[in-house]
């Protein structure tokens, strides 16, 4: 205790000397860009709602960005994973295998149609899917009927595989991709909290049939609130934006609309907001670059171990993150960095322990659960003025 009490007053005292002294949060949205200019263009031209111009420019900066062929705007990343899950054919009545290390959004999105999860466990170094633990657990849980993945236990349909990039640490997602096919599963990545994060270069969320991306809040870039479905597969693309747009068959008068649909279109004065942010995200990216650079010297003279990504890949350093040795250690070191104005955040509960999916099956979840005791995130904002400064 003597060790992480020391660690913890050097680690606000590191804070402060990066974000200085007044309450320094986790992660803090920042618009000092063009934000104000596009909402009032948005306001004068009365176009607030989905359609409109701002919606379609956000769509083709993100596409751009992350070099996919099509993107979806959606009112949340919440209703983007649903959009994508039903778009993936799951059904009322199938299973889904996701990680039990994630935000209850990944494990709600499946609930809403229908589906339930099974846990895979994670790697302890990337914080997401193992693609062995998903390996062994089909080898000894499934079997191919039909051209289908049928669970030996429940016999139900395994129909897809949701694995999601931790804080923005890219998982082994090409491994999981090559077991994905190996048992005809789709593949959904949950890159709410990658943008900006790379496999050998290539974007995360290029390796999933689609992948969905949030723009909360709390996230990278944030249009208030939104999410984003990409994807390189026309069809797919063109039924996204046909469901998510409540399904109506176009027509210059009529309204008929052809299957159960969602109004889930993200709405102009949100894309405005991500058309500004986008201009920015390049220098975001340099300036957290730069900060985790910080932290990793600060953390290097410690025995506290700072989470990287996998030789080869980039990480966005959304959320920089620790491990502690133990689950006490990790309470007194929120507790005091909290109490001293240093936001700090323990990982999620494990879904697994969730009253609502603590019946469903898992693998043992043996990383999951060492990195639910340990795990820390720490302050990760753009600090004040790095953009004026990076830009001289
Ligand atoms: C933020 C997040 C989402 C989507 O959240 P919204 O708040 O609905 O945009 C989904 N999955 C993960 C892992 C997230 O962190």
């Amino acid at each position: 205790m003597k060790k992480v009490k020391s660690f913890t007053s050097q680690l606000v005292s590191f804070s402060k000397s990066i974000y200085g002294n007044n309450f320094i949060p986790l992660h803090r949205p920042v618009f000092e860009g063009n934000e104000k200019n596009y909402l009032i263009d948005c306001i004068d031209s009365n176009f607030v709602s989905s359609v409109g111009k701002k919606v379609t420019e956000f769509e083709l900066k993100i596409a751009e960005f992350t070099d996919s062929k099509y993107a979806i705007a959606t009112v949340n990343g919440t209703a983007a994973l649903h959009a994508a899950i039903q778009l993936a054919g799951v059904k009322r009545g199938d299973e889904v295998l996701t990680q039990a290390v994630t935000f209850i959004a990944t494990c709600n999105a499946l609930s809403y149609s229908g589906a339930e999860p099974i846990f895979i466990d994670v790697d302890e170094d990337t914080m997401g899917m193992s693609p062995n633990s998903l390996k062994i657990f089909l080898e000894s849980n499934a079997k191919i009927v039909n051209g289908e993945t049928i669970n030996k236990k429940t016999g139900k349909r395994i129909a897809a595989c949701v694995p999601m990039h931790t804080f923005g640490i890219p998982c082994r997602i090409k491994d999981i991709q090559s077991v994905c096919d190996e048992w005809n599963l789709s593949l959904i990545e949950d890159c709410a909290e990658s943008l900006g994060s790379y496999v050998n270069k290539i974007h995360t969320g290029k390796f999933g049939e689609t992948a969905i991306l949030s723009f909360n809040g709390n996230k990278l870039i944030t249009t208030g609130g939104g999410g984003m479905i990409i994807t390189d597969d026309e069809n797919l693309a063109i039924h996204a934006k046909h469901m998510t747009t409540t399904s109506k068959v176009p027509h210059p008068f009529e309204f008929v609309h052809d299957e159960v649909g969602y109004n889930y279109r993200m709405p102009n004065l949100n894309a405005a907001l991500g058309c500004a942010q986008m201009e920015r995200l390049e220098e975001f990216l340099i300036i957290k670059t730069n900060v985790a650079e910080q932290w990793n010297d600060f953390l290097s003279n410690s025995d506290v171990k700072f989470i990287k990504p996998l030789d080869g890949d980039t990480a966005n350093n959304w959320l920089n993150t620790i491990m502690l040795d133990s689950k006490p250690e990790r309470d007194y070191f929120l507790e005091h960095t909290n109490k001293s104005g240093v936001m700090t955040r323990p990982i999620w509960t494990l879904m697994s322990k969730l009253e609502m999916f603590k019946h469903c099956q898992n693998d043992g979840l043996k990383n999951s659960v060492k990195l639910e005791e340990r795990i820390v995130n720490i302050p990760s904002s753009v600090p004040d003025g790095a953009l004026s400064k990076i830009k001289n």
